[in-house]
């Protein structure tokens, strides 16, 4: 299946609906059946039936379908947030007493989920430098049951090697989890490379307009469906209808907006790279960094985020060099059509090494423009 026939036709059942082009959205909380028998044989397979929306929707499915295809994947759940899509994919994998191996720096969320609430159930994580396969290998111990990954992590993109991971952790039976939301899967399939579960936060490129906030959790029928019957329709926490709507409406648009954002961050990177204001920069495409054959090698393409530090630490500099900015919003997330900066001293004191360090996300607007914004704000920098 292509990626057009995936975003146009699959799943779009046009006559079912009028012929509209555009599908509906089935607002509506249940579904009623015409006999006891019918009901009772939907009831019977809640996980493929519309019987209640908290468990199906049409909507809802039509994107999960899509999403799953995109992916590789046999099936796919579409929920509410990506932190819903790492709870629901990580809690449904472990038992009190056993043990996870983490790539080090994930999601802030993530973190939290590893750290402050799986040890008051007994789930206790080891963090790894997860640039080199042995340190996944040396912390596993026999209670490790899930090798949690993020490839690359959104600050500083360092990334792991995906198919020798998974190789390695089959092996010993443990189930591996990557937070794809930086590549989506028209940059990076850790599925072909043998990752189990592959978790997203669709509030980013795949939503792409800054007005939904969306997780999809992507593997096998069976691990989808035993999360469904349990944190799923537990934690109940689906992706609303409208918001499918809306996400459906904007894959239409994901491989020109991949492109666009790709190919106007390597133009805005030529400008970074030559300007003496800038120290460094972190990007999984960048001729310097250490780890760009595994990059070029898991990854089909540049994306649009990245990491630089300012030769000057005063902060005072800092700031006004980032409120200098026109086309850049200081704001957290990334992913959406307008360009965004998160600048690290707003959460770092002032003398924190790491206070020059700005994440840049580089949205549609056009290339020119933002490398004139750039360039007369660098100008400006002591
Ligand atoms: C934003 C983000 C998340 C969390 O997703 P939400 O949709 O905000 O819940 C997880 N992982 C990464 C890499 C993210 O950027």
């Amino acid at each position: 299946m292509n990626e057009s026939f995936i975003i146009n036709q699959l799943g779009e059942d046009r006559e079912q609906y009028f012929n509209a082009v555009a599908p509906p959205i089935v607002q509506t909380s249940n579904f009623a059946y015409p006999t006891v028998d019918e009901f009772a044989s939907a009831v019977a397979n809640e996980k493929d039936m519309p019987i209640y929306t908290r468990g199906n929707n049409p909507t809802v499915n039509m994107l999960a379908q899509k999403i799953a295809a995109l992916e590789g994947a046999e099936d796919c759940l579409m929920v509410g947030s990506g932190a819903a899509a790492i709870t629901n994919a990580v809690m449904s994998q472990v038992n009190a007493g056993e043990h996870i191996v983490s790539v080090k720096d994930p999601y802030t969320w993530a973190n939290h989920l590893l750290t402050g609430i799986l040890p008051r159930f007994g789930v206790e994580t080891t963090f790894v430098d997860g640039t080199e396969v042995e340190n996944f290998e040396a912390a596993v111990t026999d209670k490790t049951r899930l090798i949690y990954l993020e490839s690359p992590n959104s600050w500083t993109f360092e990334l792991q090697d995906l198919a020798a991971i998974a190789s390695f952790a089959k092996h010993k039976g443990i189930t591996t989890v990557i937070d794809n939301s930086y590549c989506t899967a028209l940059c990076q399939r850790p599925i072909d490379l043998g990752i189990d579960l592959v978790v997203y936060s669709a509030t980013k490129y795949y939503n792409g307009h800054s007005d939904v906030v969306a997780g999809a959790i992507c593997g096998s029928r069976e691990k989808i469906t035993q999360i469904f019957h349990n944190e799923f329709m537990t934690f109940g926490n689906i992706l609303a209808p409208q918001n499918a709507w809306l996400m459906l409406r904007s894959l239409r648009t994901l491989p020109l907006r991949l492109r666009q954002s790709s190919e106007t961050t390597s133009k805005v990177l030529d400008l970074l790279r030559n300007s003496s204001k800038v120290e460094r920069i972190w990007y999984p495409f960048d001729e310097e960094n250490p780890q760009i054959d595994l990059a070029r090698r898991q990854m089909k393409m540049p994306m649009g985020m990245f990491t630089i530090s300012l030769r000057t630490k005063d902060v005072g500099a800092i700031k006004r060099f980032c409120e200098s900015l026109r086309y850049f919003l200081i704001a957290v997330s990334w992913g959406g059509y307008e360009s965004l900066i998160m600048p690290k001293c707003a959460f770092v004191p002032a003398d924190d090494p790491r206070v020059s360090m700005i994440r840049f996300y580089i949205g549609l607007e056009d290339a020119e423009v933002l490398v004139d914004d750039l360039a007369s704000a660098l100008d400006r920098l002591p």
